[in-house]
């Protein structure tokens, strides 16, 4: 869209669009303290690749490793007294269900966090060690999500999901406040694109405060369900495929009511990068600038040095994620292709 339908769009806000500007504000105040105020650092070495200042958004500096604490964070906060007594349910294995896990624990909220038999030991682990009740049900993921359901339904549990929901949005928004703050000058944002909770929060809360700054969202090439469901129009269903960015798997919902129309009205741009230049971007992060990223925190980088976006004026790329596999780490940053 253009930048001018964008702004448009953004100061009939309320009207048109499903999540106000004013909740990411009223997330800040609720998750301050409790989440990292994450660093934005200069990158000399993209900026000597593209000729424009470059910085970097940690959120690999959360505790949990991801910028899915603040969603999680803003959501349980949200809660009443009641709902946060008989607790939360999410299927999610990876950085959501960290998140919930993580969030519930320092709130105090029991947490539930359901997965199929087939979730590796390590991925089980890792959240019952965040203090979460694990339930192993089925073989699949949707096997997994029908127990969420069932718990919502038998125990009043509140199930969060990952990104489809205003509080998430409002949360992963906060970034962008801290982005323009930081960084008063902003002209583009590179934020990884996979359900759109991150991009629609930061291209909301950026666009308001600085409408012509462009918001561009990168995925991967292989199975990415927004930029199939912009495409056309609409949320449609792609087949899932392993890649390296994994955290960036998985559809946006049919019946997606939030993220969506927030990204069909506010990203400007959807670029896609290979397995080879995610690869590359996560090695290029780790050796030139000392940051351990997975595949999903790396989409922007590897966008920006295959020339595949050419970011004009400050730009920001946000590593959105550090889990990653230590010895998988290893052997990309040792020049293995993906
Ligand atoms: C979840 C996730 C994303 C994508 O966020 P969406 O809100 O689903 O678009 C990107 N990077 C990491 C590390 C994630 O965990």
């Amino acid at each position: 869209m253009s930048q001018q339908a964008a702004s448009d769009a953004i100061r009939s806000t309320g009207e048109d669009l499903p999540v106000a500007f004013a909740a990411i504000e009223a997330a800040a105040e609720r998750i301050a303290g409790r989440v990292a105020r994450t660093p934005l650092i200069a990158s000399p070495s993209l900026a000597a690749l593209t000729g424009q200042p470059i910085h970097l958004k940690l959120e690999t500096r959360q505790p949990v490793g991801a910028f899915k604490l603040r969603g999680a964070m803003n959501a349980l906060l949200a809660l009443d007294e009641t709902a946060r007594r008989r607790g939360l349910v999410t299927a999610s294995t990876g950085n959501h269900g960290r998140a919930v896990a993580h969030a519930a624990r320092e709130a105090g909220v029991p947490a539930v966090v359901c997965m199929s038999a087939l979730v590796p030991a390590n991925k089980i682990e890792a959240v019952r060690a965040l203090g979460a009740e694990v339930r192993i049900v089925g073989r699949s993921q949707d096997d997994a999500q029908a127990e969420v359901e069932r718990l919502v339904n038998e125990r009043g549990l509140t199930a969060l999901p990952p990104f489809d929901h205003p509080d998430v949005i409002a949360g992963q928004g906060t970034i962008g406040l801290e982005l323009v703050a930081d960084l008063p000058d902003l002209a583009t944002v590179l934020v990884p694109l996979s359900g759109g909770g991150l991009a629609a929060g930061i291209a909301l809360a950026v666009k308001t405060l600085r409408p012509k700054v462009r918001v561009i969202g990168v995925s991967m090439e292989k199975g990415a369900a927004m930029a199939a469901s912009l495409k056309a129009g609409r949320p449609v269903e792609v087949v899932e495929e392993e890649t390296l960015a994994d955290s960036l798997g998985g559809g946006i919902g049919l019946a997606n009511r939030y993220s969506f129309p927030l990204c069909r009205a506010l990203l400007d741009e959807v670029v896609l990068v290979s397995e080879d230049e995610i690869a590359a971007g996560i090695r290029h992060a780790a050796t030139a600038e000392g940051e351990t990223v997975e595949g999903a925190g790396a989409v922007g980088i590897a966008a920006l040095r295959t020339g595949k976006l050419r970011p004009e004026g400050p730009t920001a790329l946000i590593l959105s994620g550090g889990n990653i596999d230590p010895a998988l780490h290893r052997r990309l940053v040792n020049g293995a292709s993906a």
